[in-house]
């Protein structure tokens, strides 16, 4: 039975030993987390289906390395083809020949999959992601690849490399007549049509003080090069030798529709819990004073709430940081409970400027947005611990200082051949510059 779950647990975990010893811990690789979901999926995590995948040890080992490679004059009638135990790359040269790589079994490595078919070879489903609280979005036209790309992880040591492309249900990759494809000296390479890119940080991710480093491109063959001209051109980008396809805490990987951050399970050692950002959030609650109507206390969510919802929520103003309790809906003045807030600074008419929509603050009279603070509680994205004093511009998920900073510096890959910088938690474009915004938190607020 599938379970639903929060995304702390994954399905791998479930997997019972060969002497019958379920659910054992075993050594743990790393997680993969899909950037722009808060800690699971808006319909809840499902089996392979959801917003983070925990990579550990296998029971038995499942990766494959390349064996021989030879070129076949019929590839549809080709006996390794027609062999579903078989792995191996089809590279169509054109249309009745294709130089087939085999794969062999490789005991020191085990591998891992990734992308948008639910077909059991693919350990990690994963869909597009769009920007915001994603709860009435179709996504139209996917750009992901059914089979994206494998992650081998050696077994003694904790080294994970990616490559582009996934074996499907037949442990076949096809790569078709029009795709890019090379010889270099005597190995076939290519790389898939939308490509999968990797940036490996500047610097250690854990600590705060990595840079955003440059794209790249990762081949079938675990190669790396620049980017190519534009996301889907024919012609490959420039080899980089000295950079390779092997994972570090925090680097990023896109799918072209998804971008996944890897952590590394040494990383994650120095990265907050899950309660331990549920900690803080009870800290700042228990430490706020209450309003001076006595009903209400600045209590932070841990899940957002639209701007529609008529609940008592903290709110920003998001150019000058203040923050306030309230309602934030016009019409509370209706509401005889609520009219109390009408006095409250930051509800006296709103201060709405009916033109733009904007509002004043009531602190220091500011002209601008205002948004609904919400914590974001999934602590791969966070760089440091500490307290939540940071929100980012316009969707208003806090984090640290640090944490804001980090990230409104990094550069994502969006469209056909552009960058630009998200919420972690929700994958939403960061406005303006810096892109985040300091919390002022009010003590008194008469
Ligand atoms: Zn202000
Ligand atoms: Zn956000």
């Amino acid at each position: 039975m599938v379970k639903r779950t929060d995304g702390r647990e994954s399905p791998i975990l479930a997997e019972s030993d060969a002497d019958g010893h379920s659910d054992k811990p075993r050594a743990k690789y790393g997680e993969l987390v899909i950037l722009g979901y808060n800690g699971f999926l808006p319909q809840g995590d499902r089996g392979r289906r959801r917003s983070k995948f925990v990579l550990s040890k296998r029971l038995e080992h499942n990766g494959v390395k390349r064996s021989k490679h030879y070129i076949v004059q019929s590839p549809e009638t080709s006996h390794a083809i027609l062999d579903t135990s078989q792995h191996l790359i089809s590279y169509t040269l054109s249309r009745n020949q294709a130089v087939i790589v085999e794969f062999q079994e490789d005991e020191s490595t085990d591998m891992f999959q990734v992308g948008r078919s639910s077909e059991s070879p693919i350990d990690f489903v994963v869909m597009d992601t769009l920007p915001g609280d994603k709860k009435d979005s179709k996504v139209m036209q996917s750009t992901i690849s059914r089979f994206a790309c494998r992650i081998l992880v050696d077994r003694s040591e904790p080294r994970a490399r990616i490559f582009a492309a996934g074996f499907d249900s037949s442990r076949n990759i096809f790569l078709g007549e029009k795709a890019t494809k090379w010889q270099d000296n005597v190995e076939m390479d290519g790389v898939t049509t939308n490509g999968v890119l990797i940036m490996h940080p500047k610097g250690k991710f854990c600590g705060g003080n990595a840079k955003c480093g440059l794209w790249r491109e990762t081949s079938l063959g675990g190669d790396v090069f620049s980017l190519r001209e534009s996301r889907s051109a024919q012609q490959k980008g420039q080899p980089i030798k000295e950079e390779s396809n092997v994972l570090q805490d925090g680097t990023l990987i896109d799918l072209c529709g998804a971008t996944l951050l890897w952590r590394s399970a040494e990383g994650l050692l120095n990265s907050p819990t899950k309660r331990d950002l549920e900690k803080l959030v009870d800290e700042i609650n228990a430490g706020r004073p209450q309003c001076p109507v006595g009903l209400n206390t600045l209590v932070i969510p841990r899940k957002a709430a639209t701007l529609s919802e008529q609940v008592d929520q903290p709110y920003v103003y998001l150019n000058c940081g203040h923050t306030f309790i309230g309602i934030r809906s016009l019409d509370c003045k209706e509401d005889k409970k609520r009219q109390n807030y009408v006095s409250l600074p930051g509800h006296h008419d709103w201060g709405q400027d009916k033109a733009s929509g904007a509002r004043r603050c009531p602190m220091c009279l500011e002209l601008g947005p205002v948004v609904t603070l919400c914590m974001g509680i999934e602590p791969a994205f966070y760089v440091d611990s500490g307290p939540p004093t940071y929100a980012f511009n316009p969707c208003g998920h806090m984090a640290t200082e640090k944490t804001v900073k980090y990230w409104a510096n990094v550069d994502i890959p969006h469209g056909t051949n552009g960058f630009q910088a998200v919420c972690p938690f929700c994958a939403t474009p960061l406005n303006g510059v810096p892109g985040y915004v300091r919390l002022i938190f009010q003590d008194n607020l008469d």
